[in-house]
């Protein structure tokens, strides 16, 4: 293959939760897409990115993180991690270089079962893989070395590539790992496009997002947030089919799951003020998101054990079949 042949392909990307799959996705895409949060888990539903560039198209693959299961939902994710990877063409391993140091540190094994199991992963999958040591900006580099090293021995036909996926360094090498890794072929998708979900998707994480970072309470995981209504309303006074780029308002009503009253009441806040805080940060996004106004009406509905429901999650779009 000629070096300079286009190539195109699927990379999964795979780690435990809080390596930083998704601040990673969102690095190379330059755009936010991916919910980020400084606490795990919160990617639940497989986010496809598109990174375009003259030699290359790679879509991208956000994949639940990793992890024991237990409930229906997790075993949900790990599920969907697993077959993100085998339909992939190529799988990045996100790892946490700076959790390994602080463990070595500590006399814990670099390689020990949790870090062995996504090992196993790649073993298995049958496709290429390439591991990015992330948070290398947290790590000093006589800490990160045999981090590497421990790694490159495990995994001997993956690069082991240091980067900051928060920084950005590394970023291009390991864009270039990906690149060695992928068919040649034409891109996939039209070059303007960044993801294949939909902006009702893409809306619904943000609020989730927004729910997360603004209730620093244990508002756990188990929410959801449902798009029931997601319309354009023409400008007003402006012909509508005119064909002209300008759209008009979107108007969107979401409802947000939650699983006890008390955790409706924290997302609520005094006086509705945290639901009111949530409406307005989210807003703000989906309008640099989308382009347009935005009309953004949020309601919360308590729904018992709503994932642990198999019927609830593949409604939600986040178990299959
Ligand atoms: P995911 O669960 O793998 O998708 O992880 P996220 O992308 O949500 O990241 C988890 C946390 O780690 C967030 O607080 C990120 O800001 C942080 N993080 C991710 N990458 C880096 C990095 O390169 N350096 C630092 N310092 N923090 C990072
Ligand atoms: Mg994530």
């Amino acid at each position: 293959m000629p070096e300079d042949a286009h190539r195109s392909g699927v990379v999964a990307l795979v780690g435990r939760p809080n390596a930083g799959k998704s601040t990673l996705l969102n690095r190379v895409l330059g755009e936010k897409l991916a919910i980020t949060s400084p606490r795990p888990q919160t990617t639940r539903n497989r986010i496809v990115g598109i990174h375009t560039r003259p030699d290359m198209q790679v879509v991208l693959l956000d994949t639940p993180g990793i992890h024991e299961p237990g409930t229906p939902l997790n075993r949900a994710m790990v599920r969907l991690a697993r077959t993100a990877v085998t339909e992939a063409d190529a799988a990045c391993w996100v790892f946490d270089a700076e959790r390994a140091a602080r463990q070595h540190a500590r006399g814990k094994p670099i390689l020990h079962p949790g870090i062995e199991a996504i090992a196993r992963l790649l073993d298995e999958a049958g496709v290429p893989s390439v591991v990015a040591a992330n948070k290398i900006d947290l790590v000093k580099k006589p800490l990160l070395l045999p981090i590497i090293d421990a790694l490159s021995k495990r995994l001997p036909a993956s690069p082991v590539i240091p980067i900051s996926a928060l920084a950005g360094d590394g970023v291009d090498a390991l864009l270039a790992a990906w690149r060695e890794r992928l068919p040649e072929g034409p891109p996939l998708y039209p070059a303007d496009h960044l993801t294949t979900q939909s902006e009702r998707f893409v809306v619904a994480e943000l609020i989730r997002e927004k729910i997360f970072r603004l209730t620093r309470q244990e508002v756990p995981y188990a929410t959801a947030v449902v798009i029931e209504r997601f319309e354009e309303e023409p400008l007003p006074g402006e012909p509508a089919g005119e064909g002209g780029e300008a759209r008009g308002r979107v108007v969107i009503f979401a409802r947000i799951l939650v699983e006890r009253p008390s955790q409706k009441g924290i997302v609520i806040g005094k006086g509705g003020r945290m639901l009111k805080r949530i409406g307005t940060e989210a807003r703000r996004e989906i309008m640099a998101l989308l382009g347009t106004r935005v009309h953004l009406d949020l309601h919360v509905s308590v729904k018992p054990r709503w994932s642990s429901d198999p019927r609830m999650l593949r409604e939600l779009g986040i178990e299959e079949g």
